[in-house]
């Protein structure tokens, strides 16, 4: 349907809706973004399904296969220039961040499709 919104890395990636800076979804063989995580869906989908401080080496927080994408918070930075300090928001990849593999990535893109829908409905697309 035409009018796609460039990458839409800005959404999030399980509710379509805009994620904020809360938790990225990362590709750490290109270091490229791939998609972000909402605070909602965050609670929602990821806290009460696994813990977050089991997935330290790599693997698939829900699977143990290879953890394919990783899952870093964003960290508030403060870069100092001249005379302004600008607030911005880093992912690090150092924090052994969450992992999941490509299927339990997607699942989670998808299985929040019908609740997206649902949410749509409420939203005005004022643009
Ligand atoms: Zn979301
Ligand atoms: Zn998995």
């Amino acid at each position: 349907m035409g009018h796609e919104h460039g990458a839409g890395a800005e959404d999030c990636y399980v509710c379509r809706r805009p994620a904020g800076f809360n938790r990225a979804v990362v590709d750490p063989r290109e270091e490229v973004e791939v998609g972000r995580i909402c605070v909602n869906c965050e609670r929602d989908e990821l806290d009460d399904r696994f813990d977050p401080a089991s997935s330290t080496d790599g693997t698939c927080a829900y699977c143990r296969r290879e953890g394919t994408y990783a899952l870093p918070r964003y960290e508030p930075v403060a870069v100092e220039t001249d005379e302004i300090v600008v607030s911005m928001v880093s992912t690090s990849l150092d924090a052994t961040p969450i992992r999941l593999c490509e299927h339990h990535l997607s699942e989670l893109g998808a299985g929040a499709e019908e609740a997206a829908d649902v949410a749509v409905g409420e939203a005005t697309l004022a643009g």
